[in-house]
């Protein structure tokens, strides 16, 4: 990272969003995007960072329910965009399918899934996340993904020989335009962890350093370890990886307005007659009732 005094960092970070939104042509002023927070300090950084370059923001979250951890992440979140005049909408798992992550990880392991806790939060938080992205009305959905996330996914589908999978990635991921999907864009998509964190925590953000204790076994978190050590000896490898994996895509013709499955149930995008969401609430549903979808809740 270069050595610069606080003020100039903030503004070299902050120059380096804009310049990632302009040169992938993310939104613009018009659009209205939905900023999707956890309470880290990616997705503040974000959410702050797009206020203060005067865009029109709404935040959304997703509390799985993940014991003291998510609590304390939605207090954060309900501070920050309180501090920052942002509309918040909060879904939770509990209202939405009747049940907590942990719940219905258990659950899914007695019928047999031997899915983690990633997966299907994963699942579960991009269906709310596109369901309440087009019911708000929104051009598109920021996530607070870096530079260190995007190397370790690129790397991760290398390992798991996954082609369509890196193929969707980038800074607006996604090959096929269709409305089914609200864009997900990430305006983060050049900084670093490192940096992030640095401006977070120059800020002074009331956000949560640790790593979710669901994700202490994840897959991903091996990658994050191998990276560390080759970026340490080898600076800029996690940009390279980037823009090795830009490359390939470059080559690769958008598909505009190509015809698109949905799933059945719920009419959400998917390749299969049931997308992966519902196969996970149907089994839940098989355990009792799952309560009727909530509408969000704006504080
Ligand atoms: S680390 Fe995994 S379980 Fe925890 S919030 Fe993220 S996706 Fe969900």
């Amino acid at each position: 990272m270069q050595k610069m005094s606080n003020t100039k960092f903030k503004e070299y970070v902050e120059k380096k969003v804009r310049s990632t939104i302009r040169k992938y042509t993310l939104f613009n002023q018009k659009d209205k995007i939905l900023v999707a927070v956890s309470g880290g300090k990616d997705s503040t950084v974000c959410l702050y960072i797009l206020k203060k370059l005067g865009y029109d923001i709404e935040a959304i979250t997703i509390d799985a329910q993940i014991g003291n951890y998510t609590k304390q992440n939605l207090e954060n979140i309900k501070t920050v965009c309180k501090t920052y005049e942002v509309p918040l909408h909060v879904i939770s798992f509990r209202e939405e399918f009747g049940f907590s992550l942990c719940y219905i990880r258990s659950h899914l392991k007695s019928k047999g899934y031997n899915y983690s806790s990633c997966m299907i939060c994963g699942v579960l938080k991009r269906y709310l996340l596109n369901k309440y992205a087009k019911e708000l009305k929104a051009n598109c959905l920021a996530t607070g993904h870096n530079l260190d996330d995007e190397a370790q996914t690129t790397l991760m589908n290398v390992f798991r020989n996954d082609f369509q999978r890196s193929e969707r990635q980038g800074a607006k991921p996604g090959l096929i335009k269709t409305a089914h999907f609200v864009q997900r864009v990430k305006p983060l998509y050049l900084i670093s962890e490192e940096e992030a964190k640095k401006y977070s925590q120059l800020m002074e953000f009331p956000v949560n350093y640790d790593i979710c204790p669901c994700s202490v076994a994840a897959y991903r978190r091996q990658f994050i370890k191998i990276l560390n050590e080759f970026e340490e000896k080898h600076p800029s490898v996690k940009y390279n990886i980037v823009k090795f994996n830009e490359s390939m895509q470059s080559n690769l013709k958008e598909k505009e307005e190509q015809v698109i499955e949905t799933c059945e149930s719920c009419g959400e995008p998917s390749n299969n007659k049931l997308c992966k969401a519902c196969v996970i609430i149907n089994e839940m549903k098989n355990k009792e009732d799952i309560k009727p979808v909530s509408q969000p809740s704006q504080i």
